[in-house]
């Protein structure tokens, strides 16, 4: 047996991608799968379901209200039906998604947080997929990656609801379903959404070229690396970073140099990389490029970016995308069966697979501005719109469900531009994308449009979303209120705000941790590698006391409480799949989240801080402040449908059992 590896996790921009991956280069696809002719489905009935990432029911029925959302509104004059969605606890997009996935809640799918913890260690490590094999790791910069030669497996538990339909020969098409990476096997059509890694296996890591200083930016730590170069006689000479090549002793990274050659009298450079020859204006984007790292004479890997001449001078400034998966040669599984990513690109070329392919890192970090970054957030959303017209057209049978990014992105990045109280305000910017997410609902509803105008009178259309959203204008650090209150002890207090990952922890005097957005641990003696608490009674008062404590707790700055519920775990879920689940799930107010420090085992001085970045939106708040959307074109029976409730009315439409397993029932019934 090879050693398995949990994949340790890099800092704060993780927790902004919202991306958890981790991935071995080098592999084939997930399975390999004979094309199937499906036979008659048990039923005549066809269902298209749009997921669309973050759409809150606040905004929407206001939206519809001022008849900004056309579709949505004829589709509740023609007979159709609105409820606010439950959503999953905590409201995270990989819990979420995979409560609809499966039809279950985190206890049945063992997927509780963005990010869980190996116990023995208290080391942060990525919640959804797993790398065994890959007997050594790799750190870049503060990214540490597994080497090639592995297997990366997706650690949700229980069947997907097409392995399901599959089951029941009825044929269903998956696009960029999140929490589905690496696709789980089915010999239904589906493609990897959230969770897809870029070249590097890592969450998306751009690159910034510049003469300029931006130290600043090098300092903020993943999501992108700065490169400082040099004009000289108009021209550059830089390196395209690729992914580490475990042929070569010492597993060296991979890299292709390039040049650029800039015009001496016009805005305007010419980029030679590999084959490629391309000119670009200042402010204009390439388009894909496709670059070819060499590992060994016999051995590459292809991957796709973008190029963006960001300023030709006074300063230098190239942004180049983080390198995606090429679909036409997938050098990890993105699809089933394996010819459906290579399906879709000869049809489109080549197209964005990368997990959340929006940049809000290089928003974040001023790498590229508001416009910017919508400018790349289009490309995904025109691409997408044109994929779901291509999937409609060629729908005649059983489940297409699509997906959408955009709304959950924007609303993340722009939220601090419609809410005049956040700290990240700022009037000249609201003036200009103040309407940005109004305008991106509408983009959602073209969407909504499309499925209504394929549909016939047999054909079930939902559109749904994961969670609602609301802002994010106070952070809350446990790890340093776990500290104050003395559940946690340092051994160098004097040192607390260096700590990270726990390494200042005195464990034998410590009672309980904070790992990931909504988890807190009790050191449990047996379970964690230094427990300190027994299990039984000990442990069980002890979560109570710190549960009514958090609820207890106000914020001085502005005399809410910060956490609306505590939820102890036990008590909460349903399910074989406990084991991994924190003690308690912190249900936030309204207005507040987890700090950008505490997810990862940080201390920072203050027990609440304001948010002061662009990323001003958010939603792991307690379930009941933050519902998602469901709309159908016929009625809902039930009053509050939840998330694993449409798992069990998918199955419902077409006949088929649910699993006893599912807790959901048919909304429709
Ligand atoms: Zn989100």
């Amino acid at each position: 047996m090879r050693e398995k590896k949990r994949t340790p996790l890099s800092r704060r921009a993780f927790l902004k991608a919202g991306v958890a991956a981790s991935a071995a280069l080098g592999l084939g696809a997930a399975g390999r799968f004979r094309p199937k002719v499906y036979g008659r489905a048990r039923s005549a009935k066809k269902m298209i379901v749009l997921g669309l990432d973050g759409m809150d029911p606040v905004l929407t029925k206001r939206w519809i209200d001022e008849e900004r959302l056309p579709a949505f509104r004829k589709l509740l004059l023609q007979g159709g039906d609105f409820r606010a969605l439950g959503t999953s606890l905590p409201p995270q997009t990989p819990v979420a998604w995979s409560n609809f996935i499966t039809g279950m809640d985190p206890g049945g799918h063992a997927i509780f947080d963005f990010i869980h913890r190996d116990p023995k260690a208290y080391f942060p490590v990525f919640s959804a997929t797993e790398t065994s094999g890959a007997a050594k790791t790799i750190r870049v910069g503060k990214t540490v990656i597994p080497l090639s030669g592995g297997q990366v497996r997706n650690l949700r538990k229980g069947k997907a609801f097409w392995q399901i339909l599959e089951e029941a020969d009825v044929p269903a098409t998956i696009f960029k379903m999140p929490s589905n990476y690496p696709p789980v096997e089915s010999r239904q059509r589906t493609l990897a959404g959230m969770n897809t890694p870029d070249l590097k296996g890592s969450y998306g890591i751009f690159n910034f070229y510049t003469n300029e200083s931006m130290s600043a930016i090098q300092e903020a730590g993943g999501g992108g690396r700065v490169h400082d170069v040099y004009v000289v006689g108009n021209r550059v000479e830089a390196e395209l970073p690729g992914p580490t090549n475990s042929f070569r002793t010492g597993n060296p990274e991979t890299a292709i140099p390039f040049k650029v050659f800039i015009d001496p009298q016009n805005a305007a450079a010419k980029i030679v990389i590999q084959d490629e020859e391309f000119v670009l204006k200042e402010k204009e984007w390439s388009g894909w490029k496709k670059v070819c790292f060499s590992l060994i004479p016999t051995q590459s890997v292809s991957g796709i970016c973008l190029f963006y001449l960001k300023e030709v001078r006074p300063r230098f400034k190239l942004y180049i995308s983080p390198i995606h998966i090429d679909p036409a040669r997938p050098a990890l599984p993105i699809s089933t069966p394996e010819s459906y990513a290579k399906e879709l690109e000869r049809r489109f070329g080549p197209y964005f697979t990368k997990g959340l392919p929006a940049d809000t890192s290089a928003l974040d970090n001023g790498v590229l501005d508001e416009t910017e970054f919508l400018e790349l957030d289009d490309m995904v959303l025109e691409e997408s719109l044109a994929m779901l017209e291509y999937e409609m057209a060629r729908f005649d049978e059983g489940l297409l469900f699509f997906y959408f990014s955009n709304a959950d992105q924007r609303q993340h990045m722009f939220w601090r531009l419609t809410d005049p109280g956040h700290p990240a305000y700022d009037e000249k910017l609201a003036a200009r994308y103040g309407d940005v997410i109004a305008r991106t609902y509408g983009e959602m509803d073209k969407a909504l449009d499309m499925a209504l105008r394929t549909a016939d009178k047999d054909t079930v259309v939902v559109a749904m979303s994961d969670h609602g959203f609301n802002t994010f204008r106070r952070g809350f650090n446990l790890n340093t209120w776990l500290l104050q209150q003395g559940y946690h002890r340092l051994k160098k207090p004097w040192k607390q705000e260096e700590s990270a990952y726990f390494d200042n922890t005195d464990w034998s005097k410590s009672r309980a941790y904070g790992v990931g957005l909504n988890g807190l641990y009790i050191n449990e003696r047996g379970r964690e590698g230094e427990g300190t608490v027994a299990p039984g009674p000990d442990k069980d008062n002890l979560v109570r006391e710190i549960a009514q404590k958090l609820e207890a707790l106000t914020d001085p700055k502005t005399g809410e409480r910060a956490v609306l519920k505590a939820f102890v775990a036990k008590d909460t879920y349903h399910g074989s799949n406990l084991a991994m689940a924190p003690d308690i799930v912190l249900g936030f107010n309204r207005g507040y989240r987890i700090s950008w420090q505490s997810p990862l085992g940080g201390f920072p001085r203050e027990v609440l801080e304001d948010n002061t970045q662009k990323w001003s939106g958010d939603h792991m708040s307690a379930p009941e402040v933050l519902p998602g959307i469901v709309f159908a074109n016929r009625k809902i029976a039930a009053e509050a449908p939840a998330l694993h409730d449409l798992t069990a009315s998918v199955l419902g439409v077409f006949g088929v059992d649910k699993p006893k397993e599912m807790i959901g029932e048919n909304v429709f019934e």
